[in-house]
């Protein structure tokens, strides 16, 4: 599958080195690493063989280059040369030879659709599928001004053919004002099932309706060229930074004025940044900007910050770069992905959260949602495995919503403390879990989140099973 990189490449026993979601990535020989692919591709070397001229491929074409030293792959209708990437590949080549010579758009999708693969492969590509276009011929003409009621026709269903009933809009027009409507027919439509943006001449609205997506994008009053596939990216102000422990800071992002995006509960965005010259994606978890935030105010409902947690790494790739950022600048922020459902937490009695590390971002909203929306719910309790003391994160916010509300209960596990440290101690084990995992009673609605480096899963959802907690009653939280 077209696995294209968005890291650096771990060392062999890195966690970073098996990407979550089981896929494993193979070893790359030496210098064969993110970084230096990008400089392969910033040497000038003719990386297609055509001498930087671009063709139109046509299907007969494209079948015959199917060899490992002759591989043309087309992703949504372009078509790239992707031998001289074979051996950079952190899936490794038999992955991608799986879409040699043919379409490799929905194996890529599968896998990574974030992943910005254009600007990892612009060196490779040599040209264009000769093919019917995506679109009716008419459509541009029909979407061109936004004055009057549009067909159905044109609500754009991205991500599947099937699915409940396709949704329908209509719109209506003042002087200074568009109203838009969706008609879902769906009655729990919440405010974070919709992203809206309205950049220069485009609107867009995307309603997500259980593992559908569907797509509203009109331009308004010039013709627009935008990649409707693919997760959709906007930018995004930084407006502020903090230290949160040595090495983990809060970043706060604000959304552009004519975007409204609220990332669900357990959800995942991609942050993108151009890195010498590639855009770089990688995954991070919006939390709350703290554990107290259903104490403030009400949020106001156009919310306009994402808060972020995220620790820099000094010989990562991402987040060195992350860090450079001045208050002011600008990163690119995704739609949300991720699979944990939100009614999972319905009528729930007991909480547990496993969190280590950075693993602990997802666990913020959860415990936040669980705390304030779940009327049923009797214990939230929170395994929070570090290194050392100085890496827990708000662990004096942690604290204090413990002494608040007795529902909540933290416990702190370091796997590298000082002498003076009186708490637990180790890895994620059976004895730790055992002890921990106390249910009220055999028949009390359960759930148990797992977050953390990919060791840390993999044998925390093995010992879980082995304790007897079924599928439905485990979270792991992965890209
Ligand atoms: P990488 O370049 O990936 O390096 C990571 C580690 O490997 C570092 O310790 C680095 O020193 C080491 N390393 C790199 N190259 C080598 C090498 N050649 N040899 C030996 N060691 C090496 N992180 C957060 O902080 N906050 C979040 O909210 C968050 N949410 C996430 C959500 C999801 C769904 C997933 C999958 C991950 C999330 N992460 C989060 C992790 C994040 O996506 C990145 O993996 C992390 O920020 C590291 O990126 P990096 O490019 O800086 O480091
Ligand atoms: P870390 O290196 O500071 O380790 C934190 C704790 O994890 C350790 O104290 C230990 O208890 C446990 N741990 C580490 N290595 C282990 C191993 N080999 N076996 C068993 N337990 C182990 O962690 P970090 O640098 O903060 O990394 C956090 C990880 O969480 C990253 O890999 C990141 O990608 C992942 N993460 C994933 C998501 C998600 O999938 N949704 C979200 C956030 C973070």
């Amino acid at each position: 599958m077209l696995n294209v990189p968005s890291q650096s490449f771990p060392g062999p026993s890195s966690q970073q080195r098996v990407a979550s979601g089981g896929r494993s990535k193979v070893p790359l020989k030496q210098g064969r690493s993110l970084m230096d692919w990008i400089r392969l591709t910033k040497s000038g070397k003719d990386l297609t063989g055509l001498k930087g001229r671009l063709i139109e491929v046509t299907e007969e074409e494209l079948k015959k280059h199917n060899k490992k030293d002759d591989c043309w792959i087309c992703i949504r209708g372009f078509v790239y040369n992707v031998s001289p990437y074979m051996e950079y590949h952190p899936g490794g080549e038999d992955e991608l030879m799986r879409a040699a010579g043919s379409d490799g758009t929905d194996l890529f999708d599968q896998v990574h659709r974030w992943v910005n693969y254009e600007s990892m492969l612009k060196e490779c590509l040599v040209g264009r599928m000769a093919m019917k276009p995506a679109f009716p011929k008419d459509y541009h003409e029909e979407k061109k001004v936004l004055n009057g009621m549009l067909p159905q026709s044109q609500v754009t269903d991205t991500l599947a053919k099937e699915g409940p009933s396709s949704p329908s809009y209509d719109w209506f027009q003042t002087d200074s004002l568009v109203t838009i409507v969706i008609y879902t027919k769906q009655k729990d439509i919440n405010l974070d099932s919709v992203i809206v943006d309205h950049r220069d001449d485009s609107f867009r609205a995307e309603t997500v309706i259980k593992d559908y997506s569907y797509l509203v994008h009109v331009a308004l009053s010039h013709e627009i060229q935008e990649d409707f596939s693919g997760l959709f990216y906007r930018k995004c102000q930084l407006v502020s930074k903090e230290d949160v422990t040595h090495d983990t800071k809060l970043f706060c992002l604000m959304l552009p004025p004519s975007t409204h995006l609220e990332v669900p509960v357990g959800q995942h965005v991609y942050l993108r940044l151009p890195i010498t010259g590639t855009e770089i994606v990688k995954p991070y978890t919006p939390v709350c900007d703290s554990l107290f935030s259903e104490f403030k105010e009400p949020v106001l409902p156009n919310n306009i910050y994402i808060y972020f947690l995220i620790k820099i790494y000094p010989a990562g790739f991402f987040t060195p770069e992350l860090d450079q950022l001045q208050i002011g600048d600008y990163v690119s922020v995704s739609n949300p992905e991720g699979n944990f459902i939100i009614s999972q937490l319905q009528e729930l009695e007991d909480l547990f959260l496993l969190a280590a590390g950075t693993g602990f971002t997802p666990m913020v909203k959860v415990l936040n949602y669980a705390l304030t929306n779940i009327p049923s719910l009797r214990k939230v309790k929170l395994m929070f495995f570090n290194k050392t003391e100085d890496d827990i994160i708000w662990r004096s916010q942690l604290e204090k919503l413990a002494f608040k509300d007795k529902r909540f209960e933290v416990e702190f596990v370091l796997s590298a403390p000082t002498s003076e440290w009186s708490g637990k101690q180790g890895y994620i084990s059976p004895a730790l879990l055992s002890e921990f995992l106390k249910r009220r009673s055999d028949t009390s609605k359960v759930l148990i989140c797992l977050c953390g480096p990919t060791p840390f899963t993999e044998q925390g959802m093995k010992m879980l099973h082995d304790l007897n907690f079924s599928k439905d009653e485990i979270h792991s939280f992965t890209a």
